[in-house]
């Protein structure tokens, strides 16, 4: 069994004045008591990551963290969204703790649910995946479209976690090899199945936000499903290739229709040599451009650079 451990955790805030003095009372007590039971280091934190709020926010955290030494926070120059604020604070938080927990500031996360990860933890794993146990507190539009997301995904060979979103454990190592990932386009909860270790999942239900708006509004999170896809799959590529593959079967097809209809009856001269050209001609047009997406699709690989492969353990000892 490990030792007590160092925990941060990071939460992005983005205009959130209304949630934080409550956010701050619930997770005061929570830490205290896993402090007070020797589950954790009395150094653990919670760190805000002020993303360019314009409201009143970054002012409300250097006044927590001057009244709580439970609590400190970063700010970033300017609002660059969710996942940047939260990589932000990954990786500063990496270089204090040895496991860092992120989630949101409205407590739609059930943070007694972090208790539950810190056991995981300490059985030897490295990731925790948080994933919701229904969505009866969600819209029947969120809860369809967010589900249809995650299944979407899947089809599209993503290895992603599902209804999982943003509430995780991550020991200090795989925060280290995370850093080795340098995409710009971030999906987190898509990026960090892929650095392997040992992994679980702790189920929670998710609350409603119980102060202010969603700072996701539709259009934020149809980019962030549209960056999800295309950060992770080149099959939409690979789609164009089998499209135009199709239609070259079909302008076959058409061929012998128009023969067909040329020999039985009275077409219009020009007919069969039009029909049959534009299904041909559109069939090899559509697979010159899937030929040129998987190529494209290699060059987008290739740019992201990802590590090839992570080591865990090493049995070989250091020469001295
Ligand atoms: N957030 C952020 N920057 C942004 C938008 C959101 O840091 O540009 C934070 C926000 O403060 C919250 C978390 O991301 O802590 C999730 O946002 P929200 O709760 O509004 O999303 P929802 O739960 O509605 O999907
Ligand atoms: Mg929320």
């Amino acid at each position: 069994m490990k030792n007590k451990p160092i925990l941060f955790i990071v939460i992005p805030c983005y205009n959130e004045e209304e949630v934080l003095e409550e956010t701050t009372k619930q997770l005061k007590k929570n830490l205290k008591d896993l402090i007070k039971t020797k589950k954790i280091s009395e150094k653990s934190k919670v760190m805000y990551v002020n993303d360019g709020s314009k409201d009143n926010t970054w002012n409300l955290i250097k006044k927590i963290n001057k009244q709580e030494e439970l609590f400190t926070g970063i700010t970033l120059s300017r609002n660059r969204g969710h996942q940047n604020a939260l990589l932000a604070g990954l990786m500063t938080a990496k270089n204090y703790a040895d496991i860092i927990i992120s989630m949101d500031a409205d407590l739609q996360d059930d943070i007694n649910a972090i208790s539950e990860m810190i056991d995981k933890y300490l059985d030897g794993c490295d990731i925790v995946y948080g994933v919701r146990s229904a969505r009866t507190k969600d819209t029947f539009f969120k809860k369809v479209t967010a589900e249809g997301f995650y299944k979407f995904m899947k089809f599209l060979g993503v290895d992603c976690i599902y209804n999982h979103a943003d509430y995780r454990l991550t020991s200090k190592k795989v925060l280290e090899e995370f850093e080795n990932f340098k995409e710009v386009n971030l999906f987190l909860r898509g990026m960090f199945p892929l650095i392997g270790f040992k992994s679980d999942i702790v189920y929670y239900e998710r609350n409603e936000r119980f102060a202010g708006e969603s700072k996701y509004p539709l259009k934020k999170m149809l980019n962030f499903a549209w960056d999800g896809i295309t950060s992770f799959s080149v099959k939409p590529l690979r789609f164009i290739c089998s499209i135009g593959c199709l239609i070259l079967f079909v302008s076959i097809l058409i061929m012998i229709y128009s023969i067909f209809r040329k020999m039985t009856g009275n077409v219009v001269t020009g007919w069969t040599f039009l029909s049959i050209s534009i299904w041909f001609i559109g069939g090899l047009q559509m697979i010159s451009i899937g030929i040129i997406g998987e190529y494209i699709g290699k060059i987008y690989s290739e740019t992201k650079a990802r590590p090839k492969y992570i080591i865990s353990e090493i049995l070989l000892k250091e020469k001295d």
